[in-house]
């Protein structure tokens, strides 16, 4: 039997009685009272960098509230899975982190959040394990909800009879709270039935978004994030008040709201004390930072306040729309301590496709933004998205979208192909071009990604750049500049058995390397 109990969108509101669900209850072996720090938790984090940014907060919390925090490919008492819907990959991807923390751990609890748990609450409360589903509008009081759904399952051993098949699934358990949101966006498709874990069909090369850094490597990489203490993701602002054709993420995020530039101004301060040399700003459109309680102010009055007020080494800025872009702000980028780096989702070089994707700047303004950048602010690496087979694209829109891409000599793009996602306007767009085409278009900009990331990278070799050290790896530490290198260091003395993680060193740049540039440290 199913247990639904209607959580509303301020919090909890266990309108359905528990008892049924008691009886074959299995998960913790203790209770909320008699919990220990021995109590683990494990987070699972897919897609954008604000979803990571609420998985540090939710990692914070949780560690506040007396759990101990270990790796997801660990066992856990309770994992979390903070999911991603962009595209059906970022879907896909999230049922996988589901199932892999229920094979994990079956009696683990198993709590589900995030833009996936958003959009399609239903859904994934009916797959095997999943325990609790919590969108993002009530993401904030996730801690509270774990902790109510532990005090409401007293927990008598680890393992009952029931329990002892491993691969006995939820279906046949109770579900526990789930968050109803009955109609909740336009284009929702949370109506729509789940199929299992891989039956979904995907296209050849699956798209992402601008969001979207790399689904691929972030169960992992994501997490290793949440336990370094060199960068943190801050999120300032959340949601989005444009619709861009293609881009579920309003529906999922909600409309545009800002933390207030005191709050963050504090936030950063505990963090600098706290060890991090590296701050990001993130935000699903972070260029329309405004913050709630004074509107007038901006992203530039933002950065100002933290190069003033705090004494935080690198202040990085996630992704911005170039609608938003002020091209004084570049003044800014005057202090050295602000990263010179910038990603700009740029999309398509054609502006009749930029109409049609409902992207609110045009060629002109993109190029301009990029240029009047890379004149004021030598050295700086600018990056973006470019979308390929958008609906209606044309081998002439195309073109322009190539012939911009080349003369930008982007340091980075991320090639998508366009993905129709259900529930966006996009996806119901007369002119869906094929696969094929899409295909080709997307390898012509990637072999000239490949040239440009390239020269972008040759061009420092003999400088001597400061790196920020993370992680050692095959044999050598390696670290970022801020203008997004990738540095493997050789001559680090002791580096076996010293830790040089979060530490800022110099190195002179000697040859290029897989993705990255080699560094021999130097003196200061
Ligand atoms: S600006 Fe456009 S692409 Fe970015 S989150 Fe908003 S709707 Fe999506």
């Amino acid at each position: 039997m199913r247990c639904f109990a209607a959580l509303s969108m301020t919090g909890l509101d266990l309108s359905c009685s528990f008892e049924p669900c008691l009886k074959s209850r299995k998960y913790l072996n203790y209770m909320t009272d008699q919990r220990t720090s021995e109590t683990t938790f494990a987070i699972a984090t897919l897609g954008c960098k604000v979803n990571q940014a609420d998985s540090e907060a939710i990692s914070e919390q949780m560690s506040a509230a007396g759990f101990a925090q270990c790796d997801f490919n660990d066992t856990a008492d309770i994992y979390i899975v903070n999911t991603c819907t962009v595209t059906h990959m970022g879907d896909r991807s999230s049922r996988q982190m589901i199932s892999q923390a229920r094979r994990r751990r079956p009696d683990a609890l198993l709590v589900v959040t995030g833009c996936y748990a958003e959009i399609n609450p239903q859904g994934v409360a009916a797959l095997p394990g999943v325990d609790l589903v919590i969108g993002n509008s009530i993401k904030e009081s996730l801690v509270d909800s774990i902790n109510t759904q532990l005090k409401a399952s007293p927990i008598t051993s680890l393992h009952t009879e029931e329990d002892s098949d491993p691969l006995k699934t939820k279906a046949q358990k109770p579900l526990l709270a789930v968050l109803h949101v009955d109609d909740q966006h336009i284009g929702s498709d949370s109506s729509l039935p789940l199929v299992g874990v891989d039956e979904e069909p995907q296209p050849e090369n699956p798209s992402q978004i601008s969001q979207i850094s790399d689904l691929s490597t972030l169960s992992t990489a994501a997490h290793s994030r949440l336990l370094t203490r060199t960068r943190v993701q801050m999120k300032v602002q959340d949601g989005c008040n444009n619709r861009c054709t293609y881009c579920i993420v309003p529906y999922v995020r909600g409309g545009s709201r800002s933390r207030s530039i005191q709050s963050v101004v504090e936030h950063v301060q505990r963090k600098t004390k706290a060890g991090f040399q590296e701050i990001v700003l993130t935000g699903i459109h972070l260029g329309d930072y405004h913050p709630d309680n004074d509107k007038k102010r901006d992203l530039g009055d933002l950065i100002a306040a933290l190069l003033h007020d705090t004494e935080i080494r690198r202040i990085r800025v996630s992704s911005l729309e170039p609608e938003d872009f002020r091209l004084e702000w570049l003044e800014l980028w005057e202090n050295p301590r602000m990263c010179r780096h910038l990603h700009l989702p740029m999309q398509s070089g054609s502006d009749r496709i930029l109409r049609r994707m409902a992207r609110r700047y045009n060629s002109e303004r993109y190029h301009n933004i990029v240029t009047t950048a890379k004149q004021l602010v030598p050295g700086i690496a600018i990056s973006t998205d470019i979308i390929t087979g958008f609906p209606g694209e044309s081998d002439n829109d195309f073109e322009q979208t190539y012939l911009l891409a080349r003369e930008l000599q982007f340091a980075k793009a991320h090639i998508f192909r366009f993905s129709p996602r259900l529930g966006t306007a996009a996806a119901r767009m007369q002119g869906q071009v094929k696969e094929e085409i899409k295909k080709a278009r997307s390898e012509r900009l990637l072999a000239l990604n490949d040239q440009d990331v390239r020269r972008f990278r040759q061009q420092f070799l003999g400088e001597t750049v400061q790196v920020l050290l993370e992680s050692y790896k095959h044999g050598r530490w390696e670290g970022l500049t801020d203008n997004y290198l990738r540095v493997e260091v050789d001559g680090l003395t002791d580096s076996t058995n010293q830790n040089w993680q979060n530490t800022l060193i110099s190195a002179r740049l000697i040859q290029l390397v897989d993705d990255g540039v080699l560094g021999v440290m130097v003196e200061t």
